[in-house]
């Protein structure tokens, strides 16, 4: 085991109890309670992650590191997000890896923006662009949280005004995107890769009309649907509920205009 496998004051960890409730929170010399009892925080510095610890009153609990996908659950959300069923095969359809630039519009509270500049590493950048300037603190600080906001540049700033770089792909969730078809066709490089999110069908409709015209190909449009089992082995069956429908996602390549 080495040392990274040990959790150290400032770490951001998951409390995971019997129950199924579950915490994540930073670790400092403080307690914090729980309907499980209180739990000292300082206790859980040098245990390994994946340990069994126990709150003052004797209630168990492991000790994990949070997910992106659970920080993006239980993260004080104050705008629409992008599911993490949808930030999955965007990543894909978009091609993102190690040393890509991108730009993300708008950051929101920065679920897609997080997950973006994952995969860009260390080595990439995600350029943000967001209007309003409480979404802009709430993204920067929830980045800054989950350990990414030094591969991020968040600009306070309308995209109807254009973008600053060009980029090898673009993510686009904003209310009227078909507005910004041509923004971003400026801002890609040749064969650089679009995404579009948006909950309804009239404005996947617009999107397309725009896309067709802006020299994108290769226009393709998804919706997934995601049903999750309750775990149990002997009565294996799907949950009662599903979200039934979060955004439909479009997608386009850019092709350079005939000289
Ligand atoms: N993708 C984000 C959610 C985006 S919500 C996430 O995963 O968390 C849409 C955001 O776009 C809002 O914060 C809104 O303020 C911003 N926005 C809307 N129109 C914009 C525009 N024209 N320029 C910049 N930001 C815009």
């Amino acid at each position: 085991m080495s040392e990274k496998d040990l959790v150290k004051i400032g770490d951001r960890v998951m409390l995971v109890f019997d129950d199924g409730s579950e915490f994540i929170v930073q670790v400092q010399d403080a307690a914090f309670g729980t309907h499980k009892g209180i739990v000292e925080l300082g206790n859980l510095v040098g245990k390994a992650y994946g340990s069994k610890c126990e709150s003052r009153n004797g209630n168990f609990f492991r000790v994990m590191r949070p997910r992106l996908i659970d920080e993006i659950f239980k993260m004080n959300r104050r705008t629409q997000i992008v599911y993490p069923k949808d930030i999955g095969y965007i990543l894909m359809m978009l091609d993102v890896k190690e040393g890509d630039c991108v730009i993300d519009a708008g950051v929101g509270s920065g679920a897609m923006c997080a997950a973006l500049a994952r995969a860009v590493g260390t080595s990439g950048k995600v350029f943000a662009y967001e209007k309003r300037e409480d979404f802009k603190m709430l993204a920067e600080s929830n980045l800054s949280k989950w350990g990414v906001l030094e591969r991020v540049e968040i600009k306070l700033r309308d995209i109807q005004e254009g973008f600053d770089e060009i980029v090898d792909a673009i993510f686009l969730d904003v209310p009227d995107p078909w507005n910004y078809i041509e923004n971003c066709y400026r801002a890609l490089v040749g064969s650089g890769n679009l995404a579009i999110v948006c909950p309804t069908t009239n404005q996947v409709q617009m999107v397309l009309a725009q896309m067709e015209k802006c020299n994108f190909i290769n226009l393709e449009v998804w919706e997934s649907l995601f049903r999750q089992y309750k775990p149990v082995s002997e009565r294996l069956r799907p949950f009662d509920r599903m979200v039934a429908h979060t955004a439909y996602m479009i997608f386009g390549r850019k092709v350079n205009e005939e000289e």
